[in-house]
């Protein structure tokens, strides 16, 4: 597969994650088809790239015709057939098993050219390869959140992944205006694991009762942080950040640095999963 095979676009989950990176795909042209298991989850994902892109056009960046263009060019939908395409980024729930099984089958479907990629933020690429036929043609495409701003994608190669399927991914992220960065396949690749104390360590002080959650993130952003581990983890998602420190202290064999705290999964528990659920560490309702 060369960048100029690539035609159409498959994005798997239209949560935080996928809404920004079909957005994105149908901006630079690409038809995008976007799947979900839940077409609430397909409403909200139309209703938030329309406002994005009316920000966008607020702001000079995108034209009205543009934004019609862009939005005709998405097909949301939750018939998995339809879920063939020349590349496909997968960003649903942050679970192997789940991930494994997905891929399996979009490979049962899709031409054997078809690339196929994980936005996972933590669970190693090659083990998620293992048990496909084309782990060559597998690969770690790692957007940051919020995906339609965020710049940084990080192309991740698993132990199979072959130079051509990461070189054409690399590329294929600059056509989508970002700046990608090779990275090999460890846990939590570069960004995630660099910043895992961030998160981590807020939470302990938090646990210890050194100071609150509004405390904590006014400190840290005073001290130029756009923003604090808490503010952060409810963009995020507190589900999605609490799956990700979990895989990343098993994968680094229980490291206590890694701990994950009970006040998030409390928090998990409850739903109260941040910006997207209208309740997290603070109120958005
Ligand atoms: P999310 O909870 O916001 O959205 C996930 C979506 O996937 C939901 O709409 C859900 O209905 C759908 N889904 C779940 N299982 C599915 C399946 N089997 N088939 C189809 N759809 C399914 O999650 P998110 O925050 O967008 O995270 C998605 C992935 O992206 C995760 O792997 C996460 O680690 C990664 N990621 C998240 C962020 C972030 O800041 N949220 C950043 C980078 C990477």
């Amino acid at each position: 597969m060369q960048l100029e095979d690539i035609k159409k676009i498959g994005v798997v989950g239209a949560g935080t994650m996928g809404q920004g990176i079909a957005q994105i795909s149908a901006l630079a042209g690409y038809t995008v088809v976007l799947y979900d298991l839940q077409s609430s989850a397909l409403d909200t994902a139309k209703n938030n790239i329309g406002k994005n892109l009316d920000k966008g056009i607020e702001r000079g960046k995108v034209t009205a015709e543009e934004k019609d263009q862009a939005l005709s060019s998405i097909a949301f939908t939750t018939d998995f057939e339809l879920l063939k395409a020349d590349i496909i980024i997968e960003a649903i729930v942050e679970r192997l098993d789940v991930k494994k099984e997905l891929f399996e089958k979009l490979e049962n479907q899709n031409s054997d050219k078809t690339i196929l990629a994980s936005n996972t933020s933590s669970i190693p690429i090659t083990r998620i390869a293992r048990d496909l036929r084309h782990p060559e043609r597998f690969v770690g495409m790692h957007f940051f959140n919020p995906a339609h701003i965020m710049k940084l994608v990080e192309v991740i190669s698993g132990v199979a992944t072959s130079d051509d399927t990461s070189k054409v991914v690399y590329e294929l992220a600059k056509v989508l205006g970002k700046v990608p960065v090779m990275a090999k396949d460890a846990p939590g690749f570069i960004v995630n694991r660099v910043a895992r104390n961030f998160y981590v360590e807020g939470l302990k002080v938090l646990e210890e009762g050194v100071s609150d959650v509004k405390g904590i993130d006014r400190l840290v952003e005073a001290s130029g942080f756009k923003m604090g581990p808490f503010r952060l983890m409810d963009l995020i998602g507190v589900d999605t950040n609490f799956s990700v420190t979990t895989s990343m202290f098993n994968a680094f064999h229980q490291d206590p640095k890694f701990r994950p705290s009970r006040i998030q999964e409390q928090k998990v528990d409850a739903g109260h999963h941040g910006r997207k659920s209208g309740k997290g560490f603070y109120d958005y309702s």
